[in-house]
């Protein structure tokens, strides 16, 4: 995958940018880095493409996006766990602008910190191609 540097790069202290029980309002807001367009994401939508688009990646790039935004790996129940830079589990996933067709990868964690109180942190983001 070819990634240009970073424009959001993981912080551990980063405010989360939702904290609250309707999850299902929750959006994250970038600007477009082709063409500066506003692009508007439903967080649920993402996190449940996030996760398919993830797993269907080849080993070599899961691993390039783990390195590239500086995640670790641990282990659970003897099976890898990437590990985000907050409490949360992170999401990894590409969104393309619908008006310059620039594509982003970017990097959300997400979780639910206690029952109904969710919490959404935008950790990471980066232009895909030249
Ligand atoms: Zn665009």
């Amino acid at each position: 995958m070819d990634l240009q540097a970073p424009f959001v790069t993981p912080d551990p202290a980063r405010d989360p940018f939702f904290d609250g029980a309707q999850e299902e309002t929750a959006t994250l807001s970038f600007i477009c880095q082709g063409c500066s367009t506003p692009i508007v994401l439903n967080v649920l939508q993402f996190v449940s493409k996030a996760n398919s688009w993830f797993r269907a990646l080849a080993e070599p790039e899961r691993a390039q996006v783990i390195q590239f935004f500086g995640c670790t790996v641990g282990e659970y129940d003897r099976h890898p766990v990437v590990k985000s830079h907050d409490p949360g589990f992170p999401y990894f996933g590409v969104s393309v602008c619908r008006v310059c067709g620039t594509g982003h990868l970017l990097y959300v964690s997400f979780y639910e910190r206690q029952y109904t109180r969710y919490i959404a942190t935008f950790q990471g983001a980066a232009k895909v191609g030249a």
